[in-house]
């Protein structure tokens, strides 16, 4: 009975939230719109490296490279409070997200964000929380993190949890991610959707005292009625695996779904990848501050 009191106040608290004011001044340094890459880590290990994972002095590299170029790295709080209270972003704004919320986020990512003072964003998925605090296991080719790792992450105030699912991130019994299966009614899609993500809701905001905003599709994927019903649920924001930097402007940006990311691959520098990025914007990346003699 209190856990389902808990799950309405969960859902009454997501259904209001802030609305976008339409009066005000347009923050100064918006212009034709503010470009907000979104980077998209997973994995962070010395091994097998590949296209979800990079290497701790890859990770390293990333980071010394967005300090040198005065990026600031911002949370989805500070997004949706720009976009809904129009709160002042800084200056050339960047996100950094992890998905999935594996150990090696909590054992390699978190000294490097507190060395370089940076955030980051990590979608997780609750039920492999739940299951490695459970039974916890230190093999960093697969153990996710514990709620105990996780609340020292938020406790640094560097890291930001999201939604990720509770357990639609898998591939079975037809179903892929959160993607309505083909012989599926919406009324029953719809009843699964919502029994897994206010399950995820209830569960972070029992272990860590945080609500998220957002959700992160699981493998990107989505279908035609999924927004639908993330809309219904309270989400602000939600984060695809479409490719691009996201222009968002309080005048022509209609919400935050469905919010573009880059997915950073073992190989390549970060420089690169935002380089190539940009490129499809029309714009140039933040030049490289000058060297005061
Ligand atoms: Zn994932």
């Amino acid at each position: 009975m209190i856990r389902k009191s808990v799950i309405i106040l969960l859902i009454f608290s997501l259904l209001f939230p802030c609305l976008p004011r339409r009066a005000g001044a347009l923050d100064a340094s918006q212009g034709e719109g503010i470009s907000l890459p979104i980077i998209m880590y997973h994995e962070i290990k010395h091994s097998k490296l590949g296209k979800d994972v990079v290497s701790p002095w890859e990770f390293e590299s990333d980071l010394k490279y967005l300090k040198r170029k005065d990026y600031n790295t911002v949370t989805m709080h500070d997004l949706t409070d720009w976009f809904y209270n129009r709160a002042p972003l800084p200056p050339n704004p960047i996100m950094l997200t992890f998905d999935d919320g594996y150990l090696s986020t909590y054992k390699y990512a978190l000294p490097l964000l507190k060395k370089y003072d940076m955030k980051i964003v990590l979608s997780l998925i609750v039920k492999n929380t739940d299951d490695f605090t459970r039974n916890p296991d230190t093999n960093i080719d697969y153990s996710h993190v514990t709620w105990a790792q996780l609340n020292e992450m938020l406790d640094s105030g560097l890291v930001e949890v999201q939604n990720h699912s509770y357990n639609l991130h898998v591939v079975k019994n037809g179903r892929y991610g959160c993607v309505r299966k083909k012989s599926e009614s919406l009324a029953v899609y719809e009843q699964i959707l919502k029994t897994d993500l206010t399950k995820a809701q209830s569960e972070i905001f029992q272990q860590t005292g945080v609500l998220p905003t957002t959700f992160a599709y699981p493998y990107g994927r989505y279908s035609e009625d999924t927004d639908t019903i993330l809309r219904a649920l309270g989400f602000q924001a939600t984060l695809s695996c479409r490719y691009g930097i996201n222009v968002l402007s309080h005048e022509k940006t209609p919400d935050l779904y469905r919010l573009k990311r880059l997915c950073r691959a073992h190989g390549n520098g970060i420089g690169a990848l935002l380089d190539e990025a940009y490129k499809t914007i029309k714009k140039k990346p933040p030049a490289e501050p000058q060297v005061l003699k």
